[in-house]
């Protein structure tokens, strides 16, 4: 008998339908001789609904009240799951974050967990019930409700499975694991067996949806397995552990070239022309936007001329407003001629933990861009991923070019995934 945490996403969970299917599928988990802990999402598009429904009655947000509203989503959830399981006949109880003992910052909309006190679940589960937990909700310790940020459920189930030490965490979603990139997008794209942390925390801050990237994150400084899977067959997803290799099949980590491609089309570029070529500048710049916190990507500075350069830079689309007023008033004190905004852009990225000693990688990935003719406005590089700013446009012909280059298309050559 062990513990198990599953955790069902809004597509998998829109409609009745759906929710007795991941009822039974609960009560297949418990029936193993399992103690389950179940983590639900808002029902299919509940939470874009709730966000736009909150916008039409108010201009300005108040973060605290969209909590409180954005927190129905997965009540909603619970309480149907439990009624469906309950139906069945088996024991179950329903808990909100609060009731489930996940205490969070007051950072409303964004929080992040602080601690989980797993008393009541432990309770719950000695007693012999399913327990069905709301994700991407949590309480600060003034009883204030809070929510952890878009696709927060992830990071709920990972935190649950840390404290009770949970056996698995299993994430069941509308794919049937972690693919070689996006497949709804591309149709050759893979099913990865096995993917490691650092990977998945890659692949993920840089587009994959799949995984919330901050649950990968806390898997991995808490050593939680994760299964990605499919809710709606049995078949094997993706396990996400810290090494690829653990068997005696083993296959040389140098062999694995490119893991995934991904892409992201929630980011916008800033121009700054003519920026004053001293000390300082820069630190200004990017200070006054990380107060504010901004999350600042690819930062790209150019040759300098007559004392002066141009500095590009990355941020999400929905900061972009803010980034632009932050800017405004630094533009005449620094003294910079003029800012440029272009939201028709988007990121590409390969990640591969075996990139770093294969020489040539970026090189093979500008060759796919090239061939299909689209143009690089940034590229940033890492150990473990390349990334290139493209018109948005072009996006979908940028990810098959370099999913095909890399061969992530055919399956015998996963671990011989060398350059064409
Ligand atoms: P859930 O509602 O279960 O949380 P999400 O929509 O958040 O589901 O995540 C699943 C989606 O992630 C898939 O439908 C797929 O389109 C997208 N996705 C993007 N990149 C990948 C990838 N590399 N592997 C699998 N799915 C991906
Ligand atoms: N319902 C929330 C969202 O849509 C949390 C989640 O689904 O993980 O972002
Ligand atoms: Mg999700």
């Amino acid at each position: 008998m062990g513990i198990v945490v599953q955790k069902f996403g809004g597509s998998s969970l829109d409609g009745p339908k759906k929710i007795k299917n991941v009822a039974r599928r609960v009560i297949e988990c418990s029936k193993a001789g399992n103690q389950v802990v179940t983590v639900v999402s808002a029902l299919g598009d509940t939470t874009d609904k709730l966000i736009e429904l909150g916008t039409q009655v108010a201009e300005c947000q108040s973060r605290r009240e969209m909590d409180m509203l954005l927190s129905t989503g997965e009540q909603v959830s619970i309480a149907l799951l439990a009624m469906a399981i309950k139906d069945m006949g088996y024991e179950v109880i329903s808990l909100t974050g609060a009731q489930a003992g996940i205490l969070t910052d007051k950072t409303h909309t964004k929080a992040k967990i602080i601690e989980i006190n797993p008393e009541r679940l432990s309770k719950e589960l000695d007693e012999g019930k399913i327990v069905i937990t709301a994700g991407f909700q949590g309480i600060t310790n003034d009883n204030e409700i809070t929510t952890l940020g878009r696709g927060g459920s992830d990071i709920t189930a990972v935190a649950i499975s840390a404290a009770l030490r949970a056996d698995v965490c299993e994430i069941f979603t509308d794919v049937e694991g972690v693919y070689t990139t996006d497949p709804r997008m591309i149709p050759e794209a893979r099913k990865l067996a096995v993917v490691t942390y650092d990977e998945m925390l890659e692949l993920a801050s840089l587009g994959a949806g799949v995984l919330q990237p901050r649950s990968v994150e806390f898997a991995k400084i808490h050593n939680v397995i994760l299964h990605v899977r499919s809710s709606f067959n049995h078949r094997d997803g993706t396990i996400v552990r810290e090494d690829r290799y653990m068997d005696n099949n083993c296959q040389m980590e140098k062999d694995v070239v490119v893991t995934g491609v991904a892409y992201d089309l929630n980011t916008a570029r800033i121009g700054l022309f003519d920026v004053p070529d001293r000390p300082g500048v820069a630190h200004g710049i990017f200070t006054a936007l990380s107060r504010e916190n901004i999350n600042v990507d690819m930062i790209v500075q150019g040759a300098m001329r007559n004392g002066r350069n141009d500095i590009s830079f990355t941020a999400a689309s929905e900061d972009i407003e803010k980034v632009l007023e932050i800017m405004k008033p630094l533009t005449e004190t620094i003294g910079i001629s003029k800012i440029t905004c272009d939201r028709d852009v988007s990121k590409v990225s390969i990640v591969g933990a075996g990139m770093i000693t294969n020489p040539g990688v970026a090189a093979a990935m500008f060759e796919a861009l090239a061939e299909e003719e689209i143009n690089i406005h940034m590229i940033s590089t890492s150990e473990i991923k390349v990334s290139c700013i493209i018109n948005k446009g072009e996006t979908e012909r940028a990810v098959a070019s370099i999913h095909k280059k890399f061969n992530l298309d055919k399956t015998d050559q996963y671990f011989l995934g060398r350059i064409k």
